[in-house]
C-alpha cells in the first residue's frame, strides 16, 4: 500500500528542525524510518510533512563525559552495539542493541526513534529505565532533561511535545560492584520483546546495596518494580532472595497486555521467571 502524500524537508540543524515542526502542523520527524514508514504505508498514520533529520551530525555519536555516556539521538543500534566505549563502561547498552531486530533494522533504526516511538515492545525504554538514564529534548525556546521514568506516558505516547526534538540520551557508566543485564523473550518473527527485563544490581561488601528493576513488553510502557527492589536491598545475594523479590513482579504490573502470541497471564509469568534470572545474572556481573 502507498502512503498518503506529504511534504519532505531535510534540515541540517536542530534549530531548523524545530522551526519546520512549528510551521507545519502534523509534520513528523523521520529518523531511521523503521517504524514510521511501515505505519505510513499501512495507513496506520499519516503526516503532512516528513522532517528527515538523518543529515544532522550534531545528533550522532557516543561520547564519554564525567562518568556518563552521551548518545546522540541519531546513533544507530548497530553503532551502539559496536561501541567499545559502551562495551567497556555500560555493556548492557551494547548487548541490548546487538539483539534488536535484524541487521537492516540495526543499521537504520536509531535510539532516538526507538524511544520517541514509544512502542511497548521496544528494548531501550526498559533498559534506560533500569539504568536511571536521562533523555535530552529541545523545543522552540528550551532544552530540557526528562528522567527515563517520566518519558513513556502511555502506549506509543511519550512526554515529548509536538515541536520537540529528542536530541540524545545520557546513561551512567557502571562502576566497580555494579552489574547490569537485559533479558528478553523475543517474538520469533520480529525479535521485539514479548517480555524484557532489565536489572541493575550494586554490591557493597558482598551485600546488595542498590537494585533497579524494569519490566517491558507486559504493559503499555515499561514499569519499574520498586517492590522487587525493596526486597533485595540489604540482603546477601542468593537464589532464594532473587526468587522472593521476583515474586513481587506480577503485582507491580497493573494492566498486563495480551495478544495472539502471549496472553497477559503468560507475560506476567515470564516476567517473574525472567526477573529472577536477570537478578542472578546482574548480581553475578557485580561480583556475587
Ligand atoms: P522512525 O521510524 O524514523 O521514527 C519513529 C517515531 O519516532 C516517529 O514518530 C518519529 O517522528 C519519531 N522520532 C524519531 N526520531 C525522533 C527524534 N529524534 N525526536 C523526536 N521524535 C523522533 N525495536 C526494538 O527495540 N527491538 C526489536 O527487537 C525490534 N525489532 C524490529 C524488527 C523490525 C522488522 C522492525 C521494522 C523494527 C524493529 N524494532 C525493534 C524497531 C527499531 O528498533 C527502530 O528503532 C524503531 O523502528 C524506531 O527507530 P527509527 O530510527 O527507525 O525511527
Amino acid at each position: 500500500m502507498y502512503s498518503e502524500n506529504f511534504d519532505y524537508f531535510r534540515p541540517s540543524t536542530v534549530e531548523e528542525t524545530i522551526e519546520i515542526l512549528q510551521n507545519n502542523e502534523g509534520a513528523q520527524i523521520l529518523a531511521g524510518g523503521h517504524s514510521l514508514l511501515p505505519a505510513m504505508k499501512l495507513r496506520l498514520t499519516s503526516t503532512s510533512a516528513l522532517v528527515d533529520i538523518a543529515r544532522i551530525e550534531a545528533l550522532k555519536g557516543i561520547k564519554s563525559d564525567q562518568g556518563r555516556f552521551e548518545i546522540g539521538a541519531m546513533t544507530t543500534h548497530a553503532e551502539i552495539a559496536r561501541s567499545q566505549l559502551l562495551r567497556d563502561g555500560c555493556a548492557v547498552m551494547a548487548d541490548t542493541a546487538a539483539n534488536i531486530g535484524d541487521v537492516q533494522v540495526r543499521n537504520r533504526g536509531t535510539i532516538g526513534g526507538s524511544l520517541a516511538h514509544g512502542d511497548p515492545a521496544a528494548d531501550f525504554p526498559t533498559v534506560l529505565l533500569a539504568l536511571s538514564a536521562v533523555i535530552h529534548a529541545r523545543g522552540p525556546e528550551w532544552s530540557r532533561e526528562i528522567a527515563s521514568g517520566d518519558f513513556c506516558t502511555d502506549m506509543f505516547t511519550t512526554a515529548l511535545g509536538p515541536a520537540e526534538v529528542l536530541t540524545g540520551v545520557s546513561v551512567p557508566e557502571l562502576v566497580a560492584g555494579q552489574g547490569a543485564v537485559y533479558l528478553k523473550h523475543h517474538h520469533p518473527a520480529s525479535r521485539y520483546a514479548v517480555v524484557g527485563v532489565a536489572a541493575v544490581v550494586t554490591l557493597s561488601d558482598g551485600v546488595i546495596s542498590q537494585a533497579r528493576v524494569a519490566v517491558g513488553g507486559v504493559s503499555a510502557f515499561p514499569v519499574r518494580c520498586t517492590e522487587v527492589e525493596m526486597v533485595l536491598v540489604g540482603k546477601n545475594p542468593s537464589a532464594e532472595v532473587y526468587k522472593e523479590a521476583a515474586g513481587h513482579v506480577p503485582s507491580a504490573i497493573r494492566a498486563p497486555i495480551g495478544d495472539f502470541y502471549a496472553s497477559p497471564e503468560f507475560r506476567l509469568h515470564l516476567a517473574e521467571v525472567m526477573t529472577q534470572r536477570a537478578l542472578e545474572a546482574a548480581a553475578g556481573k557485580a561480583g556475587a
